[in-house]
């Protein structure tokens, strides 16, 4: 229900943590965060509250300057570890909020073809079909475009690719997403608010924008890969 993600040039999961607690007005039931560090993406998952995440970072510690972190409110699937993103499908990590309506459709055909489903939820159809279209060969910025002409419902989603360690790409069709503009970082969550602690410039995407950030640069296509002008602003929310 809540999503962070910074690309940086300084460790980002204590970080990741901290904004996602500026979130936490959103309600959830479990969190979790990924990092990549040295071609290795890792992630740590809890049920519960920050604080059980938080215990968990602390006795296994992630390092890495990019990541992406998350608060669920479970819509499909229990609250448990297991159900708690960001899901990880063959080098793609995931974050989710909302629905994906058309996930039993999917799921059946990614089945059919063989996938192994960990979860229960209708946000890993679309960790798989993202590790599917990689795999026919897409480059990631291609992946998302047809991941997304595939999936319909109403979501945030964010994804790191193993690799490509230097960049998020983000997507968002109903629930928010604004991305911030630091010095030498860039950052993105479901809200402002989240971000304040990093930067006060702001751009808000808008629904149908799909967002390529690294740590200096965002760009804004449409699901079509049209590219789409989106101004920042400065955000009044305060740190
Ligand atoms: N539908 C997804 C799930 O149940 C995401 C829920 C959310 O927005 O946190 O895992």
């Amino acid at each position: 229900c809540g999503i962070v993600g910074i690309v940086g040039r300084q460790p980002v999961a204590a970080r990741l943590v901290d904004a996602l607690r500026r979130l936490e007005y959103r309600g959830y039931d479990s969190a979790g965060v990924a990092t990549i560090h040295d071609g290795v993406m890792e992630r740590r998952r809890a049920e519960g509250k920050l604080f059980n995440l938080e215990k968990k970072l602390d006795a296994d510690p992630l390092p890495g300057t990019v990541g992406i972190a998350h608060t669920r409110w479970a819509t499909h699937g229990v609250p448990n570890e297991t159900n708690a993103h960001p899901h990880f499908v063959d080098g793609v990590a995931l974050v989710h909020n909302g629905i994906i309506e058309n996930f039993s459709e999917l799921k059946d055909e990614l089945l059919s073809e063989g996938a192994v489903f960990e979860s229960q939820t209708d946000t890993e159809v679309v960790a798989h079909l993202l590790a599917k279209y990689r795999r026919q060969g897409l480059d990631q910025r291609a992946a998302m475009l047809a991941m997304l002409n595939r999936v319909s419902g109403a979501f945030a989603l964010v994804v790191l690719f193993r690799d490509a360690p230097g960049m998020i790409l983000a997507a968002r069709s109903g629930p928010p997403l604004a991305i911030g503009h630091g010095s030498g970082e860039m950052s993105l969550g479901s809200d402002a608010i989240a971000l304040s602690p990093f930067t006060s410039e702001i751009t808000y995407l808008v629904d149908g924008d799909c967002a390529i950030l690294t740590h200096d640069s965002l760009e804004v296509i449409d699901f079509e890969g049209k590219p789409v002008t989106r101004r920042s602003q400065i955000s009044q929310a305060s740190a």
